[in-house]
């Protein structure tokens, strides 16, 4: 348990600081993105490759940067009620177009509730478990996405778990799974096994820091040669969206 605090505690410090260095960048990139969408060049003008370099490499820092405010918890929400599985059709439709076309891809939606989300990073959290499952399965294999409705009581092992009613999004995949070293370290700002340009290790903290500003959470089951399972909880019942009341103070205990 005092492991557990430690490094909830780590996780929480590393958040802030991360979160300070991406706001200040955003800013900073906001600024040059938009300058430079203002330039005009000719065609032939042969500085307008370098542009593109300078375009492209500030385009992929913006992508950073936003991970960091979304695992540190900085979005501002824009919450509507949308149907999670319009997201996944969003989500199948880019796959369908992009990726290795060894990966078939499945839906099984179980579930036809409008939830009160932030589609936007909803989306992101949902994409970017897909491009990890496609990560994970190099020569092919099968990327599963589904939505049901799940009943929780009290008692549901994971920390951030209120009883209530949620909607469920899961991405499956039939990969290489994970080594127990990699399970413990998932969560972690900049852990990533991928090499460098590949991978940034901010995906599967800002899927945590999104679903977290949901009054939701992510969890995962993994079995080494046989594929990883994610799942994205999002409240849909009222009481699970309101604060846990204040804990009861019990009497001090007496000698038994
Ligand atoms: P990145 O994808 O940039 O490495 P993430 O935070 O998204 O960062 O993931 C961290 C690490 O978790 C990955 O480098 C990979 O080792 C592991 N991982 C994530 N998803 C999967 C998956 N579906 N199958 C196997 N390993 C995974």
């Amino acid at each position: 348990l005092e492991e557990q605090l430690r490094q909830s505690q780590k996780m929480e410090a590393l958040g802030q600081l991360a979160g300070g260095v991406a706001h200040d960048f955003n800013n900073l990139l906001t600024a040059i993105l938009g300058n430079l969408a203002l330039v005009q060049l000719p065609v032939d003008d042969p500085a307008r490759p370098m542009l593109q370099t300078v375009e492209a490499a500030a385009s992929r820092a913006s992508d950073l940067t936003r991970k960091m405010l979304s695992y540190a918890r900085r979005n501002h929400l824009h919450v509507a009620f949308v149907n999670p599985s319009a997201i996944i059709g969003e989500v199948v439709d880019i796959l369908r177009r992009t990726i290795d076309p060894r990966i078939e891809i499945r839906t099984d939606i179980r579930a036809n509730d409008a939830v009160s989300m932030d589609s936007t990073l909803i989306y992101q959290a949902l994409f970017n478990l897909c491009l990890n499952a496609r990560d994970a399965m190099p020569q092919g294999g099968r990327l599963t996405l589904e939505a049901d409705r799940v009943e929780l009581l009290d008692g549901h092992p994971h920390p951030d778990a209120r009883p209530g009613t949620y909607i469920r999004l899961a991405v499956a995949d039939t990969g290489g799974g994970m080594t127990d070293a990699v399970k413990n370290r998932l969560f972690e700002p900049f852990f990533t096994t991928k090499s460098v340009g590949r991978g940034t290790g901010l995906g599967l903290p800002m899927v945590h820091g999104i679903l977290k500003q949901h009054s939701g959470w992510v969890s995962f089951e993994s079995e080494l040669g046989r594929g990883t399972r994610f799942e994205l909880y999002l409240p849909l019942s009222q009481e699970t969206t309101t604060p846990l009341p204040p804990p009861r103070v019990e009497p001090a205990p007496t000698c038994d």
